[in-house]
């Protein structure tokens, strides 16, 4: 029958542990989470500040849902801009320090959106290969030549850029690694974007609320300037704790996005509650609140890397809340992410293909919302899991 197929490919990932699972929570997101009716200590998600069960952004959820209704009703185009998206947007462009920005319903779709809409065929998309998987998405989408360069490696991509005869060129990059935690040289990327004339495409999806002043991102806490030739993505559902993305560049290019990109003009709005959701998300995120929950954050990271120092742990150097422990095979991180469930903690296996082959990791997430105590516990029950070895 046709569906054989699936049931033998569906073995064989089992074999392979490469099957994926989920659970199901029956808490709020947070690092306290209840699983199955199991109280859990989660090192899993992207809720850097601890802003997705915050009280104040949970009451304007309701109360725009209230005030607005719980649906859109149309594309934005059509009739589904509600005033809280227009009201998001332009809060956006002033806290990134560009001229106009465009809300998405999420981060994918944002940048399935910004490629196709700059880049076609006979141009060129300059990508770092450990680049996230809707990046590698909207190039494909795009139908220009993928090139790619090894992770954050200027210098080949410099060749690259000098070698290409392109008509139209773009560097694509994430700008905090969504398996690694490390950083893109952002400057330096900047910087062949100007020599070869490229557009310089960020996607900020883990800096965005954590990094910067007020948590304005990556290129903020890079001081790079809101240069013309730079498009902006960030997500809306990682420190900001709510979902959906936004794009931020100069009126010409957010216009044109809004004219030609798919993803935007193809799909029903995102519901005005979350705008109004965002909205107070925001106002935390940048206040002397956020502060407090940024420099809380920097506080775990540094327990964290100074509790796993000396030990068989391989953690990559990363400075950011994204605390990758590479373990390589595939069983054994998922008997490691076992030996951590057995003690009450949750922290996920990641394995190929969202990492290379060979470099199957847990990814340990901290937010704001952990304690010292939290993370002194994650020190110790690794301690009582046999590290893998080197
Ligand atoms: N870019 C990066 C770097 C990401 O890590 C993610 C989400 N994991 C996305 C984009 C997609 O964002 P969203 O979850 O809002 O679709």
């Amino acid at each position: 029958m046709i569906w054989d197929d699936l049931d033998l490919e569906l073995a064989k990932r089992r074999d392979q542990g490469l099957l994926r699972t989920r659970r199901t929570l029956q808490s709020p997101a947070g690092p306290h989470a209840i699983v199955d009716g199991r109280p859990l200590l989660a090192f899993c998600s992207n809720d850097y500040l601890g802003l997705a069960a915050d009280p104040a952004v949970a009451a304007a959820l309701a109360d725009g849902a209230r005030h607005w209704g719980a649906g859109s009703g149309a594309s934005h185009l059509v009739s589904g801009h509600l005033e809280p998206f227009q009201q998001l947007e332009a809060r956006l462009a002033a806290f990134t320090g560009f001229a106009r920005a465009l809300t998405f319903s999420t981060g994918y779709m944002a940048n399935l959106a910004i490629v196709p809409s700059l880049v076609g065929r006979g141009d060129a998309v300059f990508a770092d290969k450990l680049n996230h998987a809707s990046l590698i998405d909207a190039v494909q989408l795009s139908r220009a030549d993928h090139v790619r360069y090894p992770h954050n490696d200027v210098a080949t991509l410099e060749r690259l850029l000098e070698n290409s005869t392109a008509r139209k060129k773009l560097i694509l990059t994430d700008a905090v690694f969504s398996m690694d935690g490390d950083l893109a040289p952002l400057t330096e990327l900047f910087a062949l974007a100007e020599r070869f004339d490229a557009w310089l495409v960020v996607d900020d999806a883990h800096g965005f609320g954590v990094l910067g002043p007020q948590g304005r991102g990556s290129l903020a806490h890079l001081g790079l300037p809101a240069s013309p030739r730079i498009l902006l993505m960030g997500t809306l559902g990682k420190a900001a704790g709510v979902s959906g993305a936004f794009v931020a560049g100069t009126e010409s290019v957010i216009e044109w996005l809004l004219q030609t990109a798919r993803p935007y003009i193809f799909t029903t709005a995102a519901s005005p509650a979350v705008a109004c959701a965002l909205l107070a998300s925001l106002d935390t995120l940048a206040s002397p609140d956020g502060d407090t929950r940024r420099a809380h954050l920097q506080a775990l990271i540094a327990r964290l890397r100074a509790g796993l120092a000396g030990t068989p742990w391989r953690l990559l150097h990363s400075d950011t809340a994204i605390q990758p422990i590479v373990v390589g095979d595939n069983h054994a991180v998922l008997a490691v992410a076992q030996g951590l469930l057995d003690q009450g903690l949750w922290v996920p296996a990641i394995r190929p293909p969202t990492v290379p082959a060979g470099s199957a990791r847990l990814r340990v997430s901290l937010s704001a919302a952990h304690t010292l105590d939290d993370v002194d516990r994650l020190t110790t029950a690794l301690a009582a899991v046999a590290a893998p070895a080197p």
